[in-house]
């Protein structure tokens, strides 16, 4: 974004990688278990990140979201059970409900920080402080953009005001996040100076979110780029927020932990405005592979598939067939020389292993290319004995098939049962 901001910053020796404020580097927080770390630096922060789960607030604003109390309910314990670190919710003003629904949730004693979501001002903050939150998560429009069509207030204006409502979350003894709605809009010294001052009267973190920058539209550079001027600036925790309309939400996210954010906001299977953030499980298949130890001793990955057929149940949609970790064909197999090196050695063809998810990984064999030792593995499976031949023999026979017809499973396997019960057994036909 400003190279010579960033410069500026490192010149000043100001740059840190959070936590609140303490200076700590050099941190690597690599894992020798996996050849695919990040490059990284002293202020990467993909071995330490914390998750604010939005499927709760952003999540609500899906278009076919309507979760009432008792769904509320099973998601954030949902949530809770599989790890994350702070569960974010609908502002309290947004209606009657919404408010008593915030109350519910701070009421369950769950492990995760309870935060709600709301506009940079006292009436909303007071709202927030009300129904029991842990953590207020203040959001204002920065961009000139917005100035001018929004809301016309000048920052000066929004400065005193984030100020004054800052001053008084702190008095009430609850977290406080300062963020600009369009972070890559914004004129970046009004940016920096605003999140300066506000890092100066003591927020835990400020956010950066590109909700409106040409619809989710930075890039992972652009991001860098930004986070990095700003890890330069403030003391405090970073958390950004992506948007998916580009499909960089989870190379963003990451881009962001590696230029010094410290947290990422998620919703489940990526619900939210338009077509949504970063996606949880998404993120953490890119986080299991960049941080293996981190992520595995700190989420209940296992969790992952029941959290999203949940919140995919309660919003009535499909998990999307190329999901990361849990779309139907995510570990399936088909081509026969991908075949025969998974079943040899799974690492091969596969950067995730499914066993860390609990699944199961598949391998196709009903198909013109597959290939004998594939059918091997499966007839194996059936428990039915055949010299390597006799599995050449009948692999032959499938591929024949599946020249003329789409094959299912349960035809595949009837070829071989056939086939063994006619070489094996001598008896039946095929
Ligand atoms: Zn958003």
């Amino acid at each position: 974004m400003c190279g010579g901001c960033n410069g500026g910053a490192e010149a000043n020796g100001s740059a840190t990688n959070g936590t609140n404020g303490s200076v700590q580097h050099p941190v690597q927080n690599r894992s020798a278990s996996s050849p695919y770390q990040s490059v990284g630096d002293y202020l990467s922060n993909v071995g330490k990140f914390k998750i604010i789960e939005s499927t709760l607030r952003e999540g609500e604003q899906f278009a076919n979201a309507f979760f009432d109390t008792e769904t509320k309910v099973k998601i954030a314990k949902a949530l809770d059970s599989f790890g994350v670190d702070f569960i974010e919710l609908t502002s309290p003003v947004a209606s009657e409900q919404s408010f008593k629904d915030c109350k519910t949730i701070c009421g369950l004693g769950l492990k995760a920080k309870i935060l709600t979501h709301v506009r940079c001002n006292m009436e909303d903050a007071k709202a927030a402080v009300a129904t029991g939150v842990d953590g207020v998560d203040l959001v204002i429009g920065t961009s000139s953009f917005l100035r001018e069509f929004s809301h016309g207030k000048s920052m000066a204006y929004i400065q005193k005001t984030a100020i004054e409502v800052i001053e008084y979350l702190k008095g009430e003894g609850v977290q406080v996040r300062f963020s600009s709605e369009d972070s890559f809009r914004s004129d970046l010294v009004d940016l920096l100076s605003l999140y300066k001052a506000v890092d100066t009267a003591g927020v835990q973190r400020v956010g950066i979110a590109d909700t409106v920058f040409n619809s989710g539209g930075a890039t992972p550079r652009m991001v860098y780029d930004l986070v990095r001027t700003l890890r330069g600036v403030v003391h405090c925790d970073i958390e950004t927020h992506f948007h998916d309309d580009t499909g960089c939400a989870v190379a963003n996210a990451h881009a962001a932990l590696e230029a010094g954010a410290t947290h990422i906001d998620t919703s489940v299977l990526g619900i939210g405005e338009r077509n949504g953030i970063t996606p949880l499980g998404a993120f953490m298949a890119r986080m299991v592979v960049t941080s293996p130890d981190y992520v595995k001793s700190k989420y209940n990955l296992k969790e992952l598939k029941a959290l999203e057929t949940l919140v995919a149940d309660a919003v009535q949609i499909n998990i999307p067939f190329n999901n990361p970790v849990t779309g139907f064909c995510a570990f399936t197999h088909k081509a026969g020389i991908h075949a025969k090196a998974i079943l040899n050695n799974p690492s091969t063809y596969e950067i995730i292993n499914p066993e860390d998810f609990g699944l199961n990984r598949y391998v196709s064999i009903s198909s013109r290319i597959t290939g004998w030792n594939a059918v091997k593995s499966r007839v194996d499976q059936l428990g039915l004995k055949m010299s390597d031949e006799q599995v050449k023999e009948v692999t032959a026979k499938i591929k024949q098939l599946a020249d003329i017809r789409p094959l299912a499973i349960d035809d595949t396997d009837s070829i071989l049962r056939s086939f063994h019960a006619e070489q094996v057994e001598g008896s039946g036909t095929y």
